[in-house]
């Protein structure tokens, strides 16, 4: 089997050591191997992004767009294929990852418009005969460390603008998934960039990304991940003062009144909670419930729950693939069995399930008689785990909703316009949802969170040009 290579100043670089990338439908296939960078690898990944970035950062808007656009081309043309090695590493169904890498061509596409879309300033100064302007600019060499849960989307959606105002990358993806990360940097690499602007290094967290964090040469760092890592992310750029944005855990609450269209509050609940095997920042968790309907929504979702279907992500008609890895199974588990301790009733689900090939298998678990207090609806558990919380109005459910670090995605199931109205306006989360699920986000407006769910300015749409360039105000005198 041939190893896929770390990507290095536009060349494919060979490592000594190489990690297997394992189907979690089917352990005993195996993706491919893939290198592993060690910390020389990264250093000389940052020294082409340092040499490189002296130009690139005044290369013209239109070759940013063509290789942009070119980029973003070849994903929607391959999507099938690259939907089928998605779904394959990471477990995601079929649709749901040909899904995603339409998103991250999307992404690449819209990007490539913004490249043009650069505006600055042109005031007049407090003294006569004195001109401002104010321009963005590339920040430099940027840092990219993506998890594991949407192997192409999030790199599409850092790279893309990265590149688009005129920044270098090196690019760390998550170790489970380095077979999306490595065919995005593949056609990266095709795409006419020059040497050193992009770079991939496919390496651990701890050796590779940490001296990422470390080096005074990279200049900012974006990171989606763990609460845990975000706060090594954060210490370690402010001690050397490096710009940095983190997008993590989320424990996003989905609120059903009385007055909710019911069938479209489970089907929200459903989707939110369980697609994507639960495996989104964005996934609702805490199912906020008043008096009224409480028993009519839990019937009516614990049997759509009973009925998903669980198995392999690449076959016709899976609804819920594998959870990603064994460490991420066992911590489901962990959480369910905490539940039951709490006094949680579990209704549904929570078990290990075998299929016709060895995976990372579990049924989709419903808690109800659960309080906000419980560390079920504290934590983010990140997996197929969902719990019901009983409310008796708005304002209680809408005060549950923010009793949580996070703050990242919340919704609402209303017919009242008011009643969705106040939750707009009241709930701490980055970003709200009237009738919709807590997931499912579009690529050309803001995506972030408030509290421990986020840090720095928001991701996507223009709002991303807060990040990837620097202001700079210039005075000019007669
Ligand atoms: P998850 O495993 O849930 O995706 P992590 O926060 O562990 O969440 O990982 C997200 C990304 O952060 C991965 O690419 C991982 O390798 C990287 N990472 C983990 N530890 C560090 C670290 N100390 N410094 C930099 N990056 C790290």
């Amino acid at each position: 089997m041939s190893i896929f290579q770390n990507y290095i100043d536009g060349r494919w670089a060979s490592s000594d050591a190489a990690t297997k990338n394992i189907n979690p439908s089917n352990t005993d296939d195996i993706v491919g191997e893939y290198a592993h960078a060690d910390k020389n690898q990264a250093d000389a990944a940052i020294a082409a992004a340092v040499e490189a970035s002296k130009s690139w950062r005044y290369s013209g808007i239109q070759q940013r767009f063509d290789i942009l656009d070119t980029i973003g081309s070849e994903i929607l043309a391959r999507k099938d294929e690259l939907g089928r090695l998605l779904a394959r590493e990471e477990g995601k169904i079929l649709p749901e990852a040909t899904g995603e890498v339409v998103r991250a061509g999307q992404i690449f596409k819209f990007f490539a418009g913004e490249a043009l879309r650069v505006q600055g300033e042109h005031l007049k100064s407090v003294r006569p005969g004195v001109e401002v302007e104010v321009t963005r600019g590339a920040v430099g060499v940027i840092g990219i460390i993506t998890p594991w849960n949407f192997p192409i989307a999030i790199p599409a959606w850092k790279i893309a603008p990265a590149l688009a105002y005129g920044n270098t990358v090196v690019f760390k993806p998550a170790e489970l998934v380095p077979g999306s990360a490595w065919a995005l940097s593949d056609i990266i690499a095709r795409s006419g960039l020059p040497n050193g602007v992009f770079n991939l290094v496919m390496g651990s967290g701890r050796e590779v990304g940490q001296a990422m964090l470390d080096d005074r040469r990279i200049d900012a760092v974006s990171f989606t991940g763990s609460v845990n890592t975000g706060g090594v992310v954060a210490a370690s750029c402010s001690r050397r003062g490096a710009k940095y944005q983190l997008e993590m855990g989320g424990k996003n609450p989905l609120i059903v009144l009385a007055d909710a269209d019911i069938d479209n509050a489970v089907a929200c609940a459903l989707n939110g909670a369980y697609f994507s095997t639960g495996q989104r920042c964005t996934a609702s968790s805490r199912l906020i419930v008043v008096a009224p309907v409480y028993d009519q929504f839990i019937e009516a979702l614990k049997s759509k729950v009973e009925n998903l279907i669980v198995g392999d992500a690449l076959a016709d008609g899976t609804q819920i693939g594998p959870v990603v890895d064994q460490r991420q199974l066992d911590q489901n588990i962990r959480y369910v069995d905490i539940g039951k301790e709490e006094g949680a009733e579990l209704l549904c689900g929570g078990e290990l399930l075998e299929r016709e090939t060895p995976g990372f298998y579990m049924t989709p678990a419903l808690f109800t008689e659960t309080s906000n207090k419980m560390q079920i609806n504290r934590e983010e558990i990140f997996g197929p785990v969902a719990s019901v919380i009983k409310a008796s109005d708005i304002d209680e459910s809408i005060s549950l909703a923010n009793d949580t670090e996070f703050g990242l995605s919340a919704g609402i199931c209303t017919t009242s316009l008011s009643a969705a109205t106040k939750f707009k306006q009241e709930c701490r989360a980055g970003m709200v949802m009237v009738n919709l699920p807590t997931a499912g986000v579009d690529y050309h407006v803001p995506f972030g969170g408030m509290k421990g769910s986020s840090y720095g300015s928001r991701e996507q749409g223009r709002y991303a040009a807060e990040f990837y360039t620097t202001v700079k105000t210039a005075y000019v005198g007669a």
